[in-house]
């Protein structure tokens, strides 16, 4: 089985729907930080499979605790218990400070369940979310997500009000009789990596136990060590009613998950939601080894450290393009006045895998295990270009 490129993007081209703007290279294997193509090229890798593979790609612990795993047991459904499952739901509930776990497989299904479990627990239907704000793309889920480009297409959506991000009277002005819940990303990933001020988040939570409405945070992006904690919302020190998570959580195994405090959770009754997929053995396997290895290399203040040193390199480039630098942890976005897909482009020419989001902004979630070598020449490349 090796085709060569050409005979890779013949087939989907003829064969598979064409939703994405891909890259043209065609990847055959990845290790670390590192991501090697069909023609030997090597990459180092800043997009991380889109902050997916934080402890880097196919780390020994995750592959062999994933092989372990697939040859004892790999799925029985929900019907019955596992090991695997209740373990994993332990280390979460401890390492969140949330207190219950429901598992599903991505992040717009954890948005699913965030949603509904909103409605259930309170009786109202609608949703507070920000400008500029991604969710998903799966219906509940697309109705809280911003982009007009995404969603005119598909509505009418549930209803939501969007109010502009880091503007916590907006969200004050914005609640009603008929609000549920206020959505957020603790810094806004495919927005553009937009960070508020440190008291966002913590008024946000204030307006909301006044107002008697749920704070889902969306952690799906920021979650797993990111962005120098744990989870984003330690760094204003505050807990949501509701979490989702999802991309980093299974070493780069598909694995979602949606936590509610206790009072919230009991809400959703047996029957209530249910994942066939949801937290079966493989993916809990897979979850539980790739947080293992987050603690036994210190990968969240590791994540801090790369961060400060990657921004401070990027501080002394040229800035002749660049409008704003701004990140927490390896969660960076290089704001243009320009489009990137040209350095983008340049970039990966010379073995540098970059990813622009809203248009304009680099944005740089690379493994946590990322050596300083290798952001240097990361640097240097940009530098180059
Ligand atoms: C990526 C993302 C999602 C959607 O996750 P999928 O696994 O692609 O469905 C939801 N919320 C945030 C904050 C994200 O970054």
């Amino acid at each position: 089985m090796t085709l060569n490129y050409n005979e890779i993007v013949g087939k989907f081209d003829r064969y598979v729907f064409n939703t994405y703007t891909r890259q043209p290279i065609a990847i055959r294997s990845a290790n670390g930080a590192v991501v090697t193509d069909v023609n030997g090229k090597e990459y180092i890798d800043c997009v991380a499979g889109i902050a997916v593979n934080n402890v880097g790609h196919c780390h020994p612990d995750v592959v062999s605790a994933i092989k372990k795993q697939v040859e004892e047991l790999m799925h029985v459904s929900n019907l019955y218990y596992t090991e695997q499952q209740a373990l994993l739901a332990e280390d979460l509930v401890n390492l969140s400070k949330m207190e219950r776990v429901f598992f599903c497989n991505s992040g717009t299904e954890a948005v699913e369940g965030a949603l509904k479990l909103a409605r259930k627990a309170t009786g109202k239907k609608e949703f507070i979310a920000a400008e500029h704000a991604f969710h998903g793309r799966t219906r509940g889920a697309l109705s809280v997500t911003h982009k007009p480009k995404y969603r005119t297409p598909f509505e009418p959506l549930a209803p939501s009000i969007f109010v502009p991000y880091d503007d916590a009277n907006a969200i004050r002005s914005a609640i009603n009789e008929n609000t549920a819940g206020v959505i957020l990303e603790p810094i806004q990933g495919e927005g553009g990596v937009i960070i508020p001020s440190d008291d966002y988040i913590w008024e946000v939570r204030e307006i909301c136990d006044k107002k008697e409405v749920l704070l889902i945070l969306d952690e799906v992006q920021t979650g797993f060590g990111r962005t120098g904690k744990w989870f984003a919302s330690e760094h204003s020190d505050v807990r949501g009613d509701i979490m989702t998570l999802a991309k980093a959580m299974g070493g780069g195994f598909p694995m979602g998950a949606m936590l509610a405090q206790e009072d919230i959770a009991t809400k959703f009754e047996r029957g209530d939601h249910a994942s066939t997929f949801g937290g079966n053995a493989l993916s809990c396997a897979a979850a539980l080894a790739n947080i293992n290895v987050i603690r036994k290399e210190g990968l969240v203040k590791r994540s801090e450290e790369m961060g400060k040193y990657l921004m401070k390199k990027l501080n002394a480039l040229n800035k002749d393009y660049v409008k704003e630098i701004r990140g927490k942890g390896l969660m960076i976005g290089v704001e243009l006045s320009v489009k990137c897909d040209d350095i983008v482009n340049k970039a990966r020419e010379k073995g540098v895998l970059l990813n622009c989001t809203s248009d304009s902004v680099l944005r740089f979630v690379p493994p946590l295990i990322i050596t300083k070598e290798q952001l240097d020449s990361v640097v240097g490349v940009l530098d180059e270009i």
